[in-house]
């Protein structure tokens, strides 16, 4: 009963888990931002391995459609031109060292400078050949990389003297902006600062792009939302029109059926109340499902919905089966991605967000590619 995908492997592999990966549904959403955004410019951000989902893979079936990509290792932008993308790909938080400058010159990636130790390694650039295209980013008050409001217009100065320099515009990133709190003080900050300088502007992230119609500006760098998931707690990805693109399954590897007082895995953290029946699942923290999940943490079995009991262990998980008395050893279970069942559900069970499970998935979970 094994996939078509693994017909090709040189070995099989029959744990019972897989992860499904939907590029048509990554299509679909990242036209969604385009929807939007129609008048931006949007920057697919493929980052941390596109969020998890294979950043190649998700290059690649987004080409006829992206009109650019951001992320932040190079060795990935280059790799994607070896694979015949010409797309623009930003570089999300510049290059690392001045080697970086040159490979990036070379193979036309897009930089943003936030630091003055960059600046210097720009102005040590080459003055004739391909000019490097660049952001300056501000800081507007994430408190992590860009420059002070004050410096930009001086930054932007020294830039211009420099032939080999393209100014492509100015960016920033929102702290707030999936909360409520919302993305007011940093935008009046950042509009003020270009009032002055007027360049085109790349601020929104996902939550930005999908919330506010003041950010979608020149430019647009949505992530989590190509990848089906919220960025908000209090607006799911199905009401923002989202499909989900990464489902993980698994199936029952074993059942017990527990007396009242029986107690389940380690730290023996759950006990029965009464009679049940404990599904074993195959799944467990080292294919990337979170061990702090709570007890309660939901999942699906045969399209019914039940619940996490007892704790996540490295190879395998508990489910109640009270609700599914027709499972057993076989039965698929949606660990989350399918059946209704988002994944940003199973983050809240975990006290995170959808971004840090998808980006989890462990590379020993066998994925299934759909949708090419
Ligand atoms: C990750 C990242 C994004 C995308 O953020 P999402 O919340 O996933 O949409 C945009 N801009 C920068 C600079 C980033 O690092």
């Amino acid at each position: 009963m094994l996939p078509p995908a693994y017909r090709d492997l040189p070995y099989i592999m029959t744990r019972p888990i897989q992860a499904t990966i939907d590029l048509a549904a990554i299509r679909q959403n990242y036209l969604l931002a385009k929807r939007l955004a129609p008048n931006s410019f949007a920057f697919a951000v493929i980052k941390a391995d596109a969020y998890g989902h294979g950043y190649l893979r998700v290059a690649q079936a987004l080409a006829p459609v992206a009109d650019g990509y951001g992320l932040i290792n190079i060795e990935n932008a280059l790799a994607m031109r070896e694979a015949g993308i010409t797309q623009p790909i930003l570089l999300l938080e510049g290059c690392f060292d001045r080697e970086e400058v040159d490979v990036a010159v070379a193979n036309g990636l897009w930089v943003p400078v936030h630091s003055a130790f960059q600046l210097d390694w720009l102005r040590a650039l080459p003055a004739a050949g391909r000019p490097l295209d660049v952001f300056i980013k501000i800081n507007t008050g994430m408190n992590r990389l860009g420059f002070r409001p004050e410096q930009a217009a001086d930054v932007l100065a020294r830039l211009r003297q420099l032939p080999q320099v393209k100014v492509r515009g100015l960016m920033t990133h929102f702290a707030t902006a999936d909360d409520d709190e919302g993305i007011e003080p940093q935008l009046l900050r950042f509009d003020a600062v270009n009032a002055r300088l007027d360049l085109p502007c790349c601020v929104a992230n996902s939550a930005a792009t999908l919330r506010y119609d003041v950010a979608r500006r020149e430019y647009v760098r949505p992530g989590i939302m190509l990848y089906g998931a919220s960025p908000f707690a209090d607006q799911s990805a199905e009401q923002l029109g989202l499909a989900p693109t990464m489902k993980l399954e698994a199936e029952i590897i074993g059942v017990q059926e527990l007396q009242p007082g029986d107690r389940v895995g380690y730290g023996a953290r759950f006990t029965a109340s009464q009679p049940m029946r404990i599904g074993v699942v195959a799944c467990g923290y080292a294919d990337g499902y979170p061990r702090i999940a709570r007890a309660g943490t939901p999942c699906v079995v045969d399209g019914v919905r039940t619940r996490l009991v007892g704790r996540v262990s490295m190879d395998m998980l508990t489910i109640d089966l009270d609700p599914v008395p027709q499972a057993g050893v076989g039965s698929k279970v949606t660990l989350w991605g399918g059946d209704g069942l988002s994944i940003d559900e199973v983050a809240a069970g975990a006290d995170t967000i959808g971004y840090e499970l998808m980006c989890a998935l462990a590379a020993r979970v066998p994925v299934v590619v759909v949708g090419e």
